[in-house]
């Protein structure tokens, strides 16, 4: 029996950790107002996080995207305009993909590595064409609080700090006000249980 090859993992729900790492991430941003307090409130506990860009408000609101940078959070690709990637030619799947990856790199000075497929939709050729020819990683979630759908700051807060543990990759949306609401009381507690 030769070695056996392990395809290069391409997707992410989770991480392997050793201890009380998370990764809390947030979506669809930047927003003008929301975005900026929500850096507030992460400088204020020198949290880092990760922002899954939409392209097209990247490029209206570059300022905030290098300020991410700046601050030391992580700035990776949502697309240029939220589209289901799955139904797209592969022009258009270019362009959603490329563009974004230039506001980004505009803004911040280094291309992204990291991309959520709108809604979570890809495939195995999706990823593979992600991974190879944009160098991007599929990034998904395993804790996810539908801040979208129920804009409600203690079910936000309920959901995030019962659900995760070691190695989860947090959902969340810096566009909705009861998300940033809950924020300061959901980051406190995850800090007090020990996370990193
Ligand atoms: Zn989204």
């Amino acid at each position: 029996r030769g070695p056996v090859i392990v395809p290069e993992k391409t997707t992410y729900n989770s991480c392997n950790v050793e201890g009380m790492f998370i990764a809390i991430t947030f979506d669809d941003g930047p927003n003008p107002e929301l975005t900026p307090r929500l850096l507030d409130m992460l400088k204020e506990r020198g949290i880092k996080a990760t922002f899954f860009v939409v392209g097209k408000n990247a490029e209206e609101y570059p300022s905030i995207v290098t300020r991410m940078a700046q601050e030391g959070h992580e700035v990776a690709n949502h697309s240029w305009s939220h589209p289901a990637l799955t139904k797209l030619g592969l022009e258009s799947f270019r362009k959603q993909i490329e563009n974004t990856n230039d506001a980004i790199a505009k803004a911040t000075g280094k291309r992204p590595v990291l991309m959520r497929p709108p809604y979570g939709a890809t495939n195995a050729g999706l990823n593979k064409r992600l991974s190879e020819q944009f160098g991007l990683k599929v990034i998904l979630w395993s804790v996810d609080p539908l801040d979208w759908k129920y804009r409600n700051s203690n079910r936000v807060y309920t959901s995030i700090v019962q659900n995760t543990r070691p190695g989860s990759i947090i959902l969340a949306h810096d566009i909705h006000a009861t998300t940033l609401a809950a924020m300061p009381s959901t980051l406190d507690t995850l800090l007090t249980k020990g996370y990193k």
